[in-house]
């Protein structure tokens, strides 16, 4: 099954991905970590192509295509993806249809997260990270410290309320166009809204779980 998550930053896609990952057995990809693993492998053809990305740049749709087109046919994703921050573009999207369907195979789900600048903004404001190993805690569990490093839990100076509301406007601009190209697809769409932020991780899963079962995706 192919799955595309949609969702701003903090809008906890990352978890449910997660999530179904699990319970699917399919793999939970980010661009990103196909961009770490060709940049580990000086022998993969595009290894040049993305030393753009230690000079900060953005990698060029027709890269990422190439990077995304190529994994379709790893025979470690043959039995799907979840994927995670693409796509991001139009070019992007059709694309990654095109090169599904060359395989016979098609994006089988949108999941599109939809959650209220309130939420982001509780779970964001409250978010702390340990330094060392990155793990990312909430000030409502009421740890000051990384239980493994027993170091300091800090705030990242981008987790404040105008980045935040900065990125969830650039978010919903960017996204906008490929919400309307998924909708117009015969593409199954699937928005779930988080708008209460007691919502839980495990509450959010189930919907997405009971919505995939009306659709006949997951028995
Ligand atoms: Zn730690």
């Amino acid at each position: 099954m192919y799955i595309v998550l949609l969702g701003p930053p903090g809008s906890g896609k990352g978890t449910q991905g997660q999530m179904l990952s699990t319970k699917l057995n399919i793999p939970h990809l980010s661009t990103g970590d196909l961009f770490r693993e060709i940049l580990d492998n000086p022998k993969h053809e595009l290894y040049e192509s993305l030393q753009v990305i230690k000079e900060g740049k953005l990698v060029s749709d027709d890269v990422v295509n190439k990077v995304v087109g190529g994994s379709l046919r790893d025979p470690r994703f043959e039995d799907g993806i979840i994927f995670d921050g693409y796509p991001r573009t139009i070019a992007q999207a059709q694309a990654l249809d095109q090169e599904l369907e060359s395989i016979g195979k098609a994006v089988d789900v949108v999941i599109d997260i939809h959650v209220t600048k309130e939420v982001l903004l509780g779970r964001l404001l409250g978010r702390r990270s340990c330094p060392n190993c990155k793990r990312i805690f909430h000030v409502s569990q009421g740890i000051s410290e990384c239980p493994d490093c027993q170091i300091t839990l800090i705030q990242r100076p981008d987790d404040n309320e105008e980045t935040i509301l900065e990125r969830f406007d650039e978010y919903q601009t960017k996204t906008a166009p490929l919400q309307e190209y998924y909708r117009q697809s015969r593409t199954n769409y699937i928005v779930i809204k988080v708008f209460e932020s007691s919502r839980t991780a495990d509450s959010v899963q189930q919907e997405v779980w009971d919505r995939l079962y009306g659709l006949g995706l997951v028995k």
